[in-house]
């Protein structure tokens, strides 16, 4: 899987952080920083919660082959 984020978008909730604090970081005034884009599976669930919960739907999600 890959992560792709619309910075234009992003407007630092961080709700993305709380729900996959390994993958997402923001500071605390920004915008979101993808720390992995290349995500391990473990990770699949909260990363897909995190695009999920996203209010202003930042973020994409784009399956690969090692899904
Ligand atoms: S939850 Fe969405 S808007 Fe909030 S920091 Fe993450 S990507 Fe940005």
């Amino acid at each position: 899987m890959k992560i792709v984020v619309d910075l234009d978008l992003c407007q630092g909730h961080a709700v993305c952080a709380a729900e996959a604090p390994e993958v997402f970081t923001v500071p605390r005034r920004g915008k979101v920083e993808i720390l992995d884009t290349d995500p391990a599976p473990e990770s699949r669930a909260a990363v897909m919660d995190a695009a999920r919960y996203c209010p202003t739907r930042a973020l994409s999600i784009i399956d690969g082959d090692d899904n």
